[in-house]
């Protein structure tokens, strides 16, 4: 058995997940210790570990889901060779190849996203690193975007330097996603194009261009628990705003094609891991949950409070009618522009475009990397 702190609570429990629960929502930050525990926790315990993740999750998020809707605003062409990414430049799998989409293409996007009742629309480009001219092209219409829809934007276009940051957060993106995706360790196993100080340095340059920080993780690549434990602290560490936990999708064509670590079970305690670790993170349930959660999705819930809506980059998400009825189902509500008493029941239509909303904050997503693709 691994030491840690927490006291037995039952026999059938290895761990008080409870007392677990009651300290980090005093201010105790997770060990790595105790967040391997969780993820070597036994399948009897799940219900108990989902309680307790439950109860941390609700004291910062009540029962109200975000939702995020992406729009591949440029896809394949990418010269890296991140091992889970339909679009990496190794990929053999039939995706479709476009440069930036035009402001038609991604004023529709963010009016689908409005529609389906998503708080943030996020603006996802491959490759390893915008151009300036590209840059440019999407500040100009994100600006477009929040005064038509006031939707948050958050974009994920690769590794920015300190001048694009710049200028994507003067356009007022509100948040740039660029996922660690594993361990410094492990990282070197999933790409050798670009390196884990290179993702580093990227949320280190978006940061001090004064935006939001939104970064996760793949799980299911071939890593260790403890690659697990390591980026899920890390994250805490650089006080990330928005946190989603991808499921690996092995894509036929890809280097993972192969791949298939995950259970349900296993994907919940991921989740409680990374709710223990970021407890006043808004932790998103990302992409790979249909595939890989399969008839446990609604339980990823408890844990964690925001979802992609519809499709992802290169693979088919459910139907959003089909999260609403998950939602609805739980009891949970939708909130569209932040926490505080602005909520939709699922389903409910009420909200329109309106320059009231306009002062929101945009974020904008870039590379497959930020969904699992
Ligand atoms: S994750 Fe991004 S950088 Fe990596 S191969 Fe895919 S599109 Fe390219």
């Amino acid at each position: 058995m691994i030491a840690t702190n927490i006291s037995p609570r039952s026999s059938h429990l290895s761990y008080d997940w409870n007392d677990l629960a009651d300290r980090v929502l005093s201010g105790h930050v997770l060990t790595k210790e105790e967040g391997l525990s969780i993820l070597n926790a036994s399948d009897d315990e799940l219900l108990a570990l989902l309680d307790a993740a439950y109860r941390v999750r609700r004291q910062y998020f009540g029962n109200q889901v975000q939702l995020y809707m992406l729009k591949n605003a440029k896809s394949g062409l990418c010269p890296e060779d991140c091992g889970y990414c339909s679009q990496n430049v190794n990929s053999e799998a039939p995706i479709p190849r476009y440069s930036l989409l035009n402001e038609a293409k991604l004023m529709d996007g963010a009016k689908q996203a409005f529609e389906n009742k998503a708080r943030t629309y996020c603006i996802v480009t491959s490759g390893r690193g915008p151009t300036n001219g590209e840059v440019e092209r999407v500040g100009q219409i994100v600006k477009k975007i929040k005064s038509e829809y006031g939707l948050h934007i958050c974009c994920c276009l690769g590794l920015l330097s300190p001048d694009q940051a710049q200028t994507l957060a003067d356009a007022g993106v509100d948040r740039i996603n660029h996922n660690l995706n594993t361990s410094r360790e492990y990282y070197e196993k999933i790409c050798t194009t670009h390196t884990f100080e290179d993702r580093l340095e990227t949320l280190n340059v978006v940061r001090k261009a004064g935006m939001e920080l939104c970064s996760g993780v793949i799980a299911g690549m071939g890593e260790k628990y403890e690659d697990l434990v390591e980026v899920a602290l890390q994250l805490r560490g650089l006080k990330v705003e928005s946190l989603p936990v991808n499921f690996l999708n092995s894509i036929e064509g890809t280097q993972l094609e192969r791949v298939h670590e995950l259970n349900p079970r296993f994907c919940l305690k991921v989740l409680c891991l990374f709710r223990f670790a970021n407890p006043s993170t808004e932790i998103r349930v990302a992409g790979g949950r249909e595939v890989n959660l399969r008839s446990m999705q609604a339980m990823s819930m408890y844990p964690g409070n925001s979802l992609f809506v519809s499709d992802y980059l290169t693979t088919k998400g459910q139907a959003p009618s089909d999260d609403f009825a998950m939602i609805e189902d739980l009891g949970f509500e939708v909130v569209r522009r932040g926490f505080e008493n602005d909520v939709d029941a699922p389903g409910a239509t009420t909200h329109q475009p309106a320059a009231a909303t306009a002062a929101l904050p945009v974020m904008s997503c870039g590379g497959g990397s930020c969904c699992g693709s």
